[in-house]
């Protein structure tokens, strides 16, 4: 009888062992890789349930996006379509990324009472204006982009882009020849041309009209018609001289409330160092606005010409 207690003790005592034996090996902490893999699988499936929850509801936020909780529907449509899935969330971690950058984008406001000036490329769109948008979109700002007509359609999607980003569209000719020394009828093919193709990139007509090297007569005011030619206060000469430390020299100490600045989108020396302006007229006080917003706050009828009453 002793004996057979003995084995029960022993049979007991070994069941308890087994047992904490389990249950340290359940525990995360005993165990960091399988509670890693435990993470790692828990994560794959909140991945699958936002994915499920984009395709039924794909007008959602994705940030907003909640996870489903029907688990067995959830592993069905998994084992019918996982390739669906994945592509879904592959989207949905792009558009997530793009959300939260707009959010931080907090939305421009424009302070009247503090001073303004107007950026103005002239020229584009070419390859480094993509180094212009970059600059700009970085640190929040605009500018007005006086663009060659038949260089838009090779950039409509970046022309895009730009407007979505708030800056303005204006239109520079179809191919830089000067406006004296033509025709009328060529004058307003120029005018026309571009404005279609502008339009056609980015669905609005532009505003301003700026003649090549500023050159106009009264063929051109009959061709810009009851539109507004855009002048500028400030030349750079960026496209003459290629000089970043030149360019900043024309507008460091110069530069005042209202000012429109005239640069080039196309030279490589103004496109990289961009940057170190937009920080200058930052810190300044400057806000950066576009032509529209400059002629709505600011009376610049002098550099702003429009011919015709509207
Ligand atoms: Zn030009």
């Amino acid at each position: 009888m002793k004996r057979l207690k003995n084995v029960f003790v022993k049979v007991f005592m070994a069941g308890i062992v087994v047992l904490l034996l389990a249950f340290s090996m359940l525990s995360p902490d005993a165990h960091p890789q399988r509670y890693r893999n435990f993470m790692y699988v828990r994560s794959e499936v909140a991945v699958i349930d936002r994915a499920l929850c984009r395709i039924n509801h794909p007008n959602d936020s994705p940030l907003l996006a909640q996870p489903l909780i029907h688990r067995q529907w959830l592993n069905r449509q998994v084992l019918r379509n996982p390739g669906l899935i994945l592509s879904v969330y592959r989207e949905m971690v792009e558009e997530e990324q793009q959300l939260r950058d707009s959010l931080l984008n907090k939305p421009r406001v424009i302070d009247p009472t503090k001073p303004m000036v107007a950026l103005t490329f002239d020229d584009g769109p070419r390859p480094s204006t993509e180094k212009v948008y970059a600059s700009l979109k970085k640190h929040n700002v605009v500018a007005t982009f006086f663009v060659i007509g038949m260089y838009v359609s090779g950039r409509s999607e970046l022309l895009k882009r730009l407007v979505e980003q708030g800056n303005e569209i204006g239109n520079h000719s179809w191919s830089h020849l000067n406006f004296r020394e033509i025709s009328h009828e060529e004058v307003v093919s120029q005018i026309v041309r571009t404005d279609a193709a502008i339009e056609r990139a980015v669905g609005v007509k532009p505003r301003f009209v700026r003649p090549p090297m500023g050159l106009f007569d009264y063929n051109v005011r009959q061709a810009v018609g009851n539109r507004q030619i855009a002048m500028w206060s400030i030349d750079t000469l960026d496209w003459k001289h290629k000089n970043w430390e030149k360019t900043m020299d024309a507008i460091v100490g110069k530069v005042k409330d209202g000012d429109i600045i005239l640069i080039h989108d196309l030279v490589d020396s103004t496109a990289d160092n961009i940057e170190e302006l937009i920080i200058y007229l930052k810190e300044e006080g400057y806000q950066l606005v576009t032509m529209s917003e400059l002629v709505k706050y600011r009376n610049v009828q002098d550099k702003v010409i429009r011919f015709a009453r509207p």
